[in-house]
C-alpha cells in the first residue's frame, strides 16, 4: 500500500547457519532470535530489511565494504570491533565454550597439546583459541559455517571446537553429539551492528526498537520461542 511504499528497505546481512539465532527452516525461510529481533523491531520502527544469509565474516566484510546496511548474526561486542563498527545496544549475553565429542576423554585445554582444534572464520570464539593455542600446543583449522565446525569434531578430524555457549548449547539440544567441557571465557554480548560512522538513523531506530520490546514484553517471547520460558 501507498503509506509501506515510502517505507526504507535495509539490507541486513547474517550468518548462513547459527541457531538459534538465525537459520533456515523446512520451508527455507530464515528464522531465529536475530531474525524476529530485527523484524519486529522493523515493523515497530517502521522500516523494512532485506535479510542476506552471506555467512558471519562474508557479512562483517560486506558491512565494512558499505555493501550492507546493518549486520545482526549474533555478534558479539568488541572493542576490537568498535574499530569499525557501530553497536546499538547489547541484546543477548554469550561466552566462548569447548565442546569435544560425547566420549572424547579431553577435559580441558592441556588435553589438546599436539591435537587439531576447529575454529569458525572471524568470530570471537576463534580469536579466543588463537590466543591461548601456543601456551597449549595445539593446531587450528578453519571453517566459515559453523555446521562445518561441529562435523569436523564428530567425525574426529579434530578434537574440539570452540564456538558461543548458547550456540553450542542448541546445538548439542537439537543433536550434535558433542559436549561442553569447559566454563565460558570472554564473556560478552551481542549487538546489531553498522559501518562505524554509518547508517546512524537504521542504529538509533534499531536501539529505539529494542528498548520498546524489552519492556512490551516481545523480546521475552521471541528468547521463549526458541529457548524456552526459563531462557
Ligand atoms: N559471536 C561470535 C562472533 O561475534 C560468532 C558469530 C557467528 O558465528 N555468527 O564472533
Amino acid at each position: 500500500n501507498n503509506v509501506n511504499a515510502d517505507e526504507k528497505v535495509y539490507e541486513i546481512g547474517t550468518d548462513v547457519t547459527f541457531p538459534p539465532f538465525e537459520f533456515a527452516n523446512d520451508q527455507n525461510q530464515y528464522v531465529g532470535i536475530d531474525m524476529d529481533i530485527i523484524r519486529t523491531i522493523a515493523k515497530n520502527e517502521g522500516f523494512k530489511v532485506k535479510i542476506k544469509p552471506v555467512g558471519f565474516n562474508a557479512a562483517v566484510q560486506a558491512l565494512d565494504a558499505g555493501q550492507l546496511d546493518g549486520v545482526i548474526a549474533g555478534t558479539t561486542i568488541t572493542d576490537e570491533r568498535k574499530q569499525k563498527m557501530d553497536f546499538s545496544a547489547p541484546y543477548f549475553k554469550t561466552g566462548v565454550v569447548m565442546a569435544v565429542g560425547q566420549n572424547s576423554s579431553i577435559k580441558n585445554f592441556q588435553d589438546l597439546k599436539g591435537k587439531r582444534v576447529a575454529i569458525k572464520t572471524g568470530t570471537a570464539a576463534g580469536d579466543y583459541a588463537k590466543s591461548i593455542q601456543k601456551k597449549y600446543g595445539f593446531k587450528t583449522v578453519t571453517f566459515d559455517d559453523s555446521n562445518n565446525v561441529y562435523n569436523d569434531v564428530t567425525t574426529g578430524n579434530s578434537v574440539a571446537c570452540f564456538e558461543d555457549q548458547p550456540v553450542m548449547q542448541y546445538a548439542i539440544k537439537t543433536g550434535a553429539k558433542l559436549k561442553i567441557v569447559t566454563k565460558p571465557a570472554n564473556g560478552g554480548a551481542y549487538g546489531f551492528s553498522v559501518k562505524k560512522g554509518h547508517n546512524q538513523e537504521l542504529l538509533k531506530k534499531f536501539d529505539a526498537g529494542l528498548k520498546k520490546i524489552k519492556s512490551n514484553g516481545q523480546y521475552k517471547k521471541i528468547v521463549a520461542k526458541y529457548l524456552g520460558a526459563s531462557a
